[in-house]
């Protein structure tokens, strides 16, 4: 095989055959958006090649889709058949003629989100992240509320604010008292910040009244993605008692484009931390096979790598949050999409969000430019990458969220 062509992807790229992500993409001669699956530098058009190879006409429409929202619909048999095909597609010499030509370079294609989110909540699942915030928003109370080592706490969020990385994030606007002043004022907020998280997109249906207990979770959970819930502190300072977050987190949410499927990170699963606190039996995991996930992240700014996030100390796993999620009878939808809380690690360069890089703007972080942030300024560039162990020692690549500030508007 010839360096030059499609298929010659090295054996340790992060985007090997051993992962195959989901996203949606167009390019410029043909603007519809299509499910795309990427491959080393390059993207399939996932329903060309289908058609192509003369794929089941399950797969076929599957993947003809303009969006994963019916692949997410189709449950996890349907995600084992459809995996394996695009797998034989790219590994098959057969197949070469046929979709060796459905290989469009990264950088001839444009990624839209990749799926219609239907409901979208945000948890609290770091241990370092909650003590160091509770310290900074309740100063000489205990960081961690009673409730903390019992549930996993989320609220929420605004599932039609979701956009894909690349997007503008413009400075939301809002009430916020500052410190020593009794009433108080709108404006832009002052105290812009990110938080690095991972986002689980949920497929296969639920009814209302029934419940995903924990081992249930793997069979719901389609894949994960990157995901930066930008917060405006002084908004959600002022706001989020007694109901919780509100219009600070709701005015963006970026995701990565690409849906790393859950199969892709079997060599990423690992123990969560030892739990100190007996749990309920829904939320027991002493004796459930590992669920927590050794993802490495980075938090960039401007280009500076200011925090490397471990994934892999979060507190709650991802089947304790949909168990959780759902204990009530509420239903799932496919395009459910619940995010972790922000990764914070036990490590000052670990956390996830500048609130706790610069303990509440207290302590600005420098830049290599000279320059130095408290929170973002217009114009910040915030990328969130990570990547996780997979086969042989390789590792899977998740991709990168990005966004940039943009300033106010009137
Ligand atoms: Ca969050």
């Amino acid at each position: 095989m010839s360096t030059d062509s499609p298929f010659a992807v090295p054996y340790d790229d992060p985007f090997g055959v051993h992962n195959l992500p989901y996203g949606v993409f167009r390019t410029a001669g043909r603007p519809q958006p299509r499910i795309g699956v990427r491959f080393g530098g390059r993207v399939l058009d996932a329903g060309a090649a289908a058609r192509a190879v003369g794929a089941p006409a399950e797969v076929s429409g599957l993947l003809s889709a303009p969006l994963l929202n019916p692949l997410l619909a189709a449950g996890r048999p349907a995600w084992t058949r459809v995996r394996a095909a695009l797998t034989e597609w790219l590994t098959g010499e057969q197949h070469r003629a046929a979709v060796g030509p459905l290989l469009v370079p990264l950088a001839d294609v444009a990624l839209d989100l990749p799926f219609e989110v239907a409901d979208y909540v945000d948890f609290y699942a770091s241990e370092h992240h909650a003590v160091n915030v509770g310290r900074i928003f309740r100063a000489g109370a205990d960081p961690l509320t009673p409730n903390w080592k019992h549930l996993p706490i989320g609220y929420h969020g605004r599932a039609g604010t979701v956009v894909v990385s690349g997007s503008p994030v413009v400075r939301p606007c809002g009430q916020r008292r500052a410190g020593g002043e009794d009433a108080p004022s709108y404006g832009p907020s002052l105290r812009l910040d990110v938080e690095a998280e991972l986002g689980f997109v949920v497929g296969g249906a639920t009814g209302r009244g029934s419940r995903v207990a924990m081992d249930g979770a793997d069979e719901h959970v389609f894949g994960v993605c990157l995901l930066n819930d930008w917060s405006a502190r002084d908004v959600q300072a002022w706001e989020y008692v007694p109901l919780g977050p509100f219009l600070g987190k709701s005015f963006a949410t970026s995701v990565s484009p690409w849906v790393v499927p859950l199969d892709a990170l079997a060599h990423a699963r690992t123990a969560p931390p030892p739990r100190d606190t007996p749990l309920l039996p829904y939320l027991d995991d002493a004796a459930a096979p590992p669920r927590g996930l050794d993802i490495a992240m980075e938090l960039r700014l401007n280009g500076h790598t200011v925090s490397r996030p471990p994934f892999a100390a979060m507190y709650w796993t991802y089947a304790q949050m949909l168990a959780h999620m759902t204990v009530n009878g509420a239903s799932l939808r496919p395009g459910d999409l619940f995010a972790s809380g922000t990764v914070s690690g036990p490590e000052p360069d670990s956390v996830g969000a500048l609130i706790e890089l610069t303990h509440g703007g207290q302590r600005p972080v420098a830049l290599p430019d000279g320059s130095t942030r408290a929170f973002l300024e217009d114009g910040d560039e915030v990328v969130i990458t990570g990547s996780a162990p997979g086969p042989g020692g390789v590792r899977v690549g998740l991709g990168e969220v990005a966004g940039r500030v943009e300033p106010a508007r009137d």
